[in-house]
């Protein structure tokens, strides 16, 4: 199988601009569109419109905010002529319902739909050192692969059915979600003990409570008060939701997942829109003093 003969690229925000952007830097032309002009990176052709892309590429890639946004563009997208033989990869975390639902609504028009997940952060994605958890058809991955390389460190195939890639993702977030408000209640338990938060980190990187807040988002984006992680709390808060609501569905177990998903529900609702997640630590510090 061949590589696609123009990449298309719909939803260029903190993780779609730099992924676009490496991959304008391969050989293979792209066009891309977000709803906000003037995104699109240097080297691709910025599109007026959804079906201007569409018009142009064989495959698409989505990196949208969530799932009825990634379903609003997936039945414009059916809707539109000889999209027949197309393919969509939505890197989106949507939850596996919303990713069932798209890709019905794309194969009834005859075509590709791959539910692709990635994880790393904007940080990851700014040096292309992406994750990407792809479900659907293993040969469309090889023949995606050096497209994928572009702006990916690591592509996993962990299932042939959309949806089993956003149940990886959910359940990675969930985890990161969990070790930064665990980490923030630890580290201001520390503090209330007059032990510098630096101290606090250095002994917990070393130690059995080592996790990514603790190794990364605290000591480069809480001690320096940049709060710049580039995910949004409402985004996350998103995740754990769904990450909740479908282990309900599953039946497994779900003590943790509920007790975290109050807890970024709350965060949420306590910071102004589009904050960084990392903010927690601060909600919970205020509520610590209060
Ligand atoms: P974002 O809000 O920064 O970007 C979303 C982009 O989509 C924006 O530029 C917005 O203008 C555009 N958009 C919205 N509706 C549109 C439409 N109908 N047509 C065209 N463009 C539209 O979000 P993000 O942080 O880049 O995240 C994108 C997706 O990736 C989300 O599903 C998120 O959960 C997931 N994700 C984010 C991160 C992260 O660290 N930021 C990491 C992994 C996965």
């Amino acid at each position: 199988m061949s590589l696609p003969e123009t990449i298309g690229f719909v939803g260029l925000g903190q993780m779609g601009e730099p992924m676009a952007a490496f991959i304008a830097q391969g050989a293979t032309p792209l066009i891309c569109y977000d709803r906000v002009p003037g995104r699109a990176p240097e080297g691709a052709t910025e599109a007026g419109s959804l079906s201007e892309v569409v018009a142009s590429a064989d495959t698409l890639f989505l990196s949208l905010p969530d799932g009825n946004i990634v379903n609003a563009v997936a039945a414009e997208i059916a809707a539109l002529p000889d999209v027949a033989g197309k393919v969509v990869i939505d890197m989106s975390t949507i939850g596996p319902a919303a990713a069932k639902q798209a890709c019905a609504a794309l194969t009834g028009a005859g075509m590709t739909f791959i539910d692709a997940p990635v994880s790393g952060g904007r940080q990851g994605a700014l040096k292309a050192a992406i994750t990407v958890i792809w479900s659907g058809p293993k040969a469309e991955l090889e023949r995606h692969q050096p497209v994928l390389d572009l702006f990916s460190r690591n592509t996993f195939h962990v299932g042939d059915t959309p949806g089993q890639g956003q149940a990886v993702k959910l359940l990675n977030n969930f985890l990161s979600a969990t070790a930064m408000a665990a980490s923030s209640e630890a580290v201001l338990f520390g503090l209330s003990h007059g032990v510098e938060m630096k101290t606090i980190l250095d002994v917990v990187k070393v130690s059995t409570g080592n996790n990514t807040a603790i190794e990364d988002k605290f000591p480069n984006r809480i001690l320096t008060g940049s709060y710049d992680a580039g995910f949004f709390a409402e985004l996350l808060n998103k995740d754990v939701r769904l990450y909740s609501q479908f282990v309900e569905e599953a039946g497994t177990s779900n003590l943790m997942g509920q007790r975290v998903a109050e807890i970024w529900q709350q965060v949420e609702e306590a910071l102004p829109p589009q904050s960084d997640f990392t903010r927690v630590f601060e909600v919970l510090e205020k509520r610590s003093a209060s």
